[in-house]
């Protein structure tokens, strides 16, 4: 018989469940109020999630200057009509009003902010011509400065932990059951929990961010009732493999009249769009990195993926050569919270791009980081406050572990396998094309692999969280798929065809 694996025990106050931009803020927050925190994060501290992924060393945050047409109106107005009527009106108002605020907090953390004459640098954003965003001029600073706050005010952090369920008896949170990364068990208890464990792009094959990312904050949400709305919108743009291996394909060089071939040369866009309208795509698209429904750029989205799916695509622009691919990135949308933060589970909060509600459709280039630090500070404020005012039982928790079968069990190969399968088949259907009779279809696979693996033991505790990361990816797949299905029209990143 396989050895149990071996059990520790851990009482918090408030558990965040990870370290990216907003839960390093929402604990500076909950540091404030003096009560404990622990944070928790899957990956090492300062390098897993999308926060700290170093494709980009830099990255943009808006926040109204407040000088002439850069007013906090303005930017609440933008973020409505960028959303195209799917943003949540209280919580743009929260974002636009607090973000100058809490672009402050970076200034003090010692975040450093890109500058000119000494005045912090403004550029506009994709989908808005206001110069409204600053510049985090180095990612792996960012990083640095966020965490020796953390640990400067005494926030514990536990790298390397992989929440896999959290435990709610009667819609109300009371902990949440961790595996190390030897397979140790970890149970931790909490009377308050916050969910920043970012967004799902990583079930995609082609993915820029941090592959881990398979969509946790949404299945640990769905698990215990928590509601999560409109998946479909997540943002997805061009992509280089090479000369950058995942890197962002430059938009500037729409405005030098790239040429876009396949494998046999023949240019992509004529089954899609004319000469004349092709520069209009152009145009467009020098202003923004994201695909849209909104305007004609989309056209060149969809010749690429069309494209790229039977072989390699090139860009070549100014003697250079670029090999290019659609990638999935942000989630626009996810957890629903309120203006406090609270899902609709007693104790558990979520922020960052686990939530959703103040970005619609499409999503301002920025706001995300504005929203990590708003409502990461807002996490942390009210989950603090809450657990002030919590006692918490702390009765052990019932759970079952993946069962191990030394000889027959799967493998790690096998388990890394069943990962790849998925994130070629969610690719395959949910990108920028979503044809609603492959959704189905792929459904029917997921369902396929499901079956393979629901009741199936595995070699080694080590590979429990492989196992684990296996079963979001599929669940987080299926939550997608279902969510396209459910949405007819085509509006911001969504395309859906019969
Ligand atoms: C390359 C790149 C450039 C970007 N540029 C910009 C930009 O310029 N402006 C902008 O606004 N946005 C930008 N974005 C988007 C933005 O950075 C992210 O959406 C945002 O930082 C997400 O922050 P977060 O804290 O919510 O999540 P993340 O930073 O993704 O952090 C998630 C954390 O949760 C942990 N975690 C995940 N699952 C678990 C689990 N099961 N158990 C324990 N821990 C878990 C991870 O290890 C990680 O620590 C960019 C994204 C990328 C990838």
């Amino acid at each position: 018989m396989a050895p149990s694996p071996s059990i520790e025990r851990i009482h918090t106050d408030v558990l965040i469940i990870g370290a990216g931009a907003a839960g390093l803020r929402a604990a500076i927050e909950t540091r404030k109020k003096n009560v404990d925190v622990l944070i928790v994060c899957k990956g090492k501290v300062g390098r897993s999630g999308a926060t700290f992924y170093p494709s980009s060393p830099t990255r943009g945050i808006q926040a109204s200057s407040g000088i002439g047409i850069d007013t906090v109106d303005r930017h609440i107005q933008d973020i409505l009509n960028v959303g195209l009527g799917e943003a949540d009106y209280n919580l743009a108002e929260i974002l636009a009003s607090e973000a100058p605020k809490r672009l402050e907090d970076l200034l003090t953390f010692g975040v450093g902010l890109a500058k000119r004459d000494g005045e912090i640098i403004r550029e506009p954003g994709c989908f808005s011509k206001v110069p409204r965003a600053a510049i985090i001029e180095n990612v792996g600073d960012f990083a640095s400065c966020l965490i020796n706050n953390v640990n400067r005010m005494g926030g514990k952090l536990y790298e390397q932990l992989q929440i896999v369920k959290l435990f709610v008896t009667d819609n109300r949170i009371y902990g949440a059951l961790g595996i190390g990364k030897a397979g140790e068990v970890v149970e931790i208890y909490a009377k308050a929990v916050i969910i920043a464990a970012g967004g799902g792009a990583g079930v995609f094959k082609n993915t820029l961010t941090h592959p881990e990312q398979v969509g946790d904050s949404y299945v640990l949400a769905v698990e215990v009732g928590a509601r999560i709305r409109n998946i479909e919108f997540f943002q997805i743009m061009l992509g280089t493999f090479r000369p950058d291996y995942m890197g962002f394909f430059p938009i500037d060089l729409f405005r030098k009249s790239p040429v876009f071939r396949d494998a046999k040369g023949d240019s992509i866009f004529d089954k899609y769009i004319s000469e004349d309208e092709l520069n209009i795509a152009f145009a467009h698209r020098a202003t923004h990195f994201l695909f849209s429904t909104r305007d004609s750029s989309k056209w060149i989205d969809v010749a690429v993926e069309d494209a790229y799916k039977s072989s390699a695509v090139s860009v070549n622009v100014d003697v250079k050569m670029f090999e290019i691919a659609p990638f999935a990135h942000a989630f626009n949308r996810g957890i629903v919270i309120n203006e406090r933060c609270e899902t609709s589970v007693d104790g558990l909060y979520a922020c960052g791009e686990a939530a959703t509600g103040m970005h619609g459709a499409d999503r301002i280039g920025g706001n995300m980081l504005s929203a990590t630090q708003v409502f990461g500070a807002r996490a942390g404020l009210y989950a603090a406050e809450k657990s002030s005012r919590t006692i918490n039982d702390g009765n052990p928790f019932r759970y079952e572990l993946p069962p191990i079968d030394c000889n027959n069990g799967l493998s790690i190969s096998d388990l890394r396998v069943a990962i790849r399968d998925i994130k070629d088949v969610i690719f395959d259907c949910a990108l920028v094309i979503r044809s609603r009779k492959k959704c189905v279809n792929s459904l029917l696979i997921l369902e396929s692999i499901n079956n393979l693996i629901e009741n199936a033991k595995i070699k080694d505790a080590q590979d429990s969280r492989l196992y684990f990361s296996l079963t979001n990816a599929l669940k987080f797949s299926v939550i997608l798929i279902k969510a396209i299905l459910s949405r007819r029209e085509a509006i911001g990143p969504h395309y859906i065809i019969e």
